[in-house]
């Protein structure tokens, strides 16, 4: 190691630079590493079967016992979410979490469902709290977004300070919590920022965000006119809107019904510790709702993302046991889509308008455009901190970009803003901030059911080319002695050309596959049965996609009797 990295500080995103979701970033100090937050992402349209993608922990493979511990700043899914199925690789005796109450309780609430992972020492941290893990000291401070307990993180190194925002807006008029406290953030940008780490995720929007009580009023708005039931789907974790709803719902004599797993737990979890204030008669069961009149029903779900095994994508379909949709009925999807979800989302919200509901979007409602500072309020919170070195962080690589040329507008020079992606290393000295040559693995993990990881390229590849193109199964019969096939090749083929239809076709297939067969048992020599199978795949794949431009996929299966 040179001397300069033995100095510097080393930051390391895993995952949310370049990407939105999946947030996940190290601090290393001489070997010694600091985890902030554990997210994971929801996948896209192209990804198959696949639940989650999670960050790669490769690079902490060995270096299990150098970390100090790990800090988060808020109980979104995208911070807290891929816990679980990190535990394995990572968890130590020794290792130490430090969350705020409510990001605790979703934690270990969601821990519960992994009975047999060890028990997570998670400590409490509050507002203005102070903690020390190794060469590092970390202040929490509260910042508004749009789930309570949000902290953004004011971190001493040896080597100076950094500000990092977690998710944020400026808000004057939240809901359930406390206006943004600027003074304090002035109070700590004395302290000198060398570093400022912000949240990008609404960079390329002009102006402000909305406050959360302007949202609850435009919510108020949809909900008084409607004249029947309200069905409203948001995320479990976007504590605030669902407050927001509740309230407005009790103002206008409404019940709520809460449907869906995550979105149940997670309220249960928000009333206990007082983050969610109701009624305890506002509450009723699902199955209530057909003792009550239209209009004074609220059903609180999940799935405005179009989640498959989420309850509106399941009202959608006609699949809900319960829940039927009707004329009459409002639909509010209380969030925008996450790139890679739009078709999904519109093939629900056709289904839903097809059965006579009203549907409103609004994407100001959204976790992530509603939660999330704009460019006036990123262009307040450089200002305030006037740090050294600027890193834009959480978004898409255009994101970033942009929040890096809002700093440059302010007057920042281009070399003290560093537009890093996951799997970079960043090193920061006293005096400068570059990229390392050298990058860490940060390709997706994806979780698939129970297996963690063991979807790779190309399981996702091959499920692709099955949804695309359909299967095309040849088993030959080979007679050992002879070397000849016996009788007709079989075929079986799914999702790809229907068979009876294509008689000449198969027919042609077959006479291909007993010429390469016989081709490579006719020299009476050894056969590599691996080479015959190869030459099927290859070969037949040429013909069928000649034919028919479509490139099933060949699974060959050779027989030897
Ligand atoms: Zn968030």
């Amino acid at each position: 190691m040179t001397k300069s990295s033995k100095e510097s500080l080393r930051i390391i995103p895993l995952g949310g630079l370049g990407e939105v979701g999946r947030n996940m970033m190290l601090l290393e100090w001489k070997g010694e590493i600091l985890i902030l937050d554990m997210g994971f992402r929801l996948p896209e349209e192209d990804m198959p079967g696949v639940d989650y993608i999670i960050p790669n922990v490769e690079y902490l493979r060995d270096k299990k016992d150098k970390i100090l511990g790990v800090v988060f700043t808020h109980g979104h899914y995208d911070h807290i979410g891929a816990v679980p199925y990190l535990m394995p690789k990572l968890w130590t005796p020794n290792l130490v979490f430090f969350a705020s109450p409510l990001t605790r309780g979703i934690i270990l609430k969601r821990q519960e469902d992994f009975p047999e992972q060890p028990k997570l020492k998670i400590k409490e941290v509050y507002d203005k709290s102070r903690i020390k893990i190794g060469p590092f000291s970390i202040e929490f401070v509260k910042m508004n977004h749009n789930i309570p307990d949000n902290f953004g993180l004011f971190i001493e190194t040896p080597i100076g300070n950094i500000f990092h925002t977690s998710d944020f807006k400026f808000d004057k008029n939240p809901v359930n919590d406390t206006p943004t406290d600027f003074n304090r953030l002035r109070e700590i940008s004395k302290r000198k920022i060398l570093l400022l780490m912000s949240d990008s995720t609404d960079a390329e929007e002009e102006g402000h965000s909305l406050s959360e009580s302007e949202i609850s009023k435009n919510l108020e708005e949809i909900i008084k006119n409607a004249k029947g039931r309200v069905i409203a789907a948001t995320f479990a974790s976007l504590i605030n809107r669902i407050q927001q709803i509740i309230s407005i719902s009790e103002k206008y004599g409404r019940k709520v019904a809460i449907e869906g797993y995550s979105m149940r737990t997670n309220v249960e979890i928000a009333k206990h510790l007082g983050y969610i204030r109701a009624d305890p008669k506002t509450f009723i069961l699902t199955k209530q709702i057909e003792n009550l009149p239209d209009q004074k029903i609220t059903i609180l779900c999940t799935g405005a993302q179009g989640e498959a095994e989420a309850v509106l994508m399941r009202v959608a379909t006609k699949e809900h046991p319960i829940i039927k949709l009707k004329k009459g009925d409002t639909v509010i999807f209380s969030s925008s889509v996450i790139p890679g979800n739009e078709r999904t989302v519109q093939i629900m919200k056709d289904e839903i308008l097809r059965q006579g509901a009203e549907v409103f979007h609004y994407k100001m409602m959204d976790i992530h455009a509603g939660g999330h500072a704009k460019k006036e309020e990123l262009k307040k919170m450089i200002k305030i901190m006037r740090p050294r070195f600027f890193m834009p962080i959480h978004g898409q690589y255009s994101m970033l970009v942009e929040h890096a040329k809002i700093a440059k507008s302010l007057g920042m020079k281009e070399e003290r803003i560093i537009v890093a992606e996951n799997g970079d290393i960043v090193n920061l000295s006293k005096k400068k901030v570059f990229i390392e040559r050298k990058i860490v693995p940060s390709n997706y993990v994806m979780v698939d059911g129970l297996g963690i990881g063991d979807v790779g390229e190309v399981v996702l590849r091959d499920r692709k080319m099955l949804a695309k193109d359909g299967i095309f199964v040849v088993i030959a019969v080979v007679d050992r002695q002879t070397g000849k096939v016996k009788g007709s090749p079989d075929i079986i083929s799914r999702g790809f050309v229907y068979l009876r239809e294509s008689k000449e076709l198969l027919r042609e297939v077959r006479k291909k596959v007993i010429g390469i067969v016989q081709s490579a048992t006719g020299s009476g020599r050894a056969v590599n049965w691996a080479y015959v199978k190869n030459e099927i795949k290859e070969k037949i794949g040429q013909f069928l996609f000649s034919k028919t431009q479509r490139r099933p996929m060949v699974l060959p299966v050779v027989i030897e009797v």
